[in-house]
């Protein structure tokens, strides 16, 4: 078996073309954005209680329009959103400059930024050092993207390059069995409408076991995992111990080895 990722291939065009076709909306809070929008506090609050976002260096994997990148900036991180697609970055930047956040926004896969040299915003390297981003950063976020790309398991092994021993991934993604078919897509797709149909792909969902035994693979290690609920008459979000649809995973790398 080759272990050499062609890091060009892991990105599916189509799913790109969706994704550049909506952003426009992305900061529009009743579009297609809705759920990331409703979403938002929580994820965000559940990685700053066990982090601390505030002066961490992070890096956000398919970060798109920039909803989660931009809150963890202004929780006092230093953020670095990187996606494919260029449209939601070009919101994502344009919104970030609106609302005078900083946050630093590139093109790039997680696979392509493991291996690209850090930017002159890294402090503390000799001029003309080669650094790659290995070992970089204290916090990673991939959320709502690896149910996306072909190989989430490349997605999730460049994460796990990019963080610092005893730093953090954070991973979200959609359970896949006849549940979460019928309410991720049939419900949500077809008769509620809130996404439009074909934003999901029900052979991409993922299981907590796969995603699991992919982050141990990658290194890296369980440390919470929270369900994401939906209350379609409140129309709220919460996270909860069902872990069946939606659900998050908080991985740490050992300090040793
Ligand atoms: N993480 C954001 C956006 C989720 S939407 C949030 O939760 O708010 C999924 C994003 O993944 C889109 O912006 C899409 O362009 C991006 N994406 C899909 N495939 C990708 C790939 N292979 N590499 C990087 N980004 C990708």
């Amino acid at each position: 078996m080759s272990t050499i990722h062609n890091i060009e291939s892991n990105a599916d065009p189509a799913e790109l073309a969706r994704f550049n076709q909506l952003a426009s909306r992305w900061w529009d809070e009743n579009s297609e954005f809705k759920p990331l929008h409703r979403i938002n506090p929580h994820r965000l609050e559940w990685i700053d209680s066990l982090v601390q976002l505030a002066d961490k260096q992070v890096l956000d994997v398919g970060c798109g329009g920039g909803i989660l990148a931009e809150a963890m900036a202004r929780k006092g991180a230093k953020v670095t959103g990187i996606d494919l697609a260029d449209k939601p970055l070009q919101i994502a930047q344009w919104h970030a400059q609106a609302q005078d956040v900083d946050v630093h926004y590139a093109k790039s896969s997680a696979e392509a930024w493991a291996e690209a040299r850090t930017g002159e915003r890294v402090e503390g390297l000799a001029e003309g050092r080669a650094e790659k981003h290995a070992g970089h950063y204290d916090v990673i976020t991939c959320m709502e993207m690896l149910e996306h790309v072909p190989s989430p398991a490349a997605v999730i092994q460049a994460c796990a390059e990019m963080v610092k021993p005893g730093g953090w991934v954070f991973f979200s993604t959609i359970n896949r069995n006849p549940l979460s078919y019928a309410l991720a897509i049939v419900a949500i797709e077809y008769i509620m409408r809130i996404l439009p149909r074909g934003t999901h792909q029900y052979a991409r969902f993922i299981k907590p076991t796969e995603l699991l035994a992919m982050a141990n693979a990658s290194g890296l290690e369980l440390r919470d995992k929270h369900g994401l609920g939906y209350n379609p008459l409140t129309q709220r979000f919460r996270l909860h111990g069902f872990m069946g649809v939606g659900y998050l995973l908080a991985m740490q790398k050992p300090l040793l080895a």
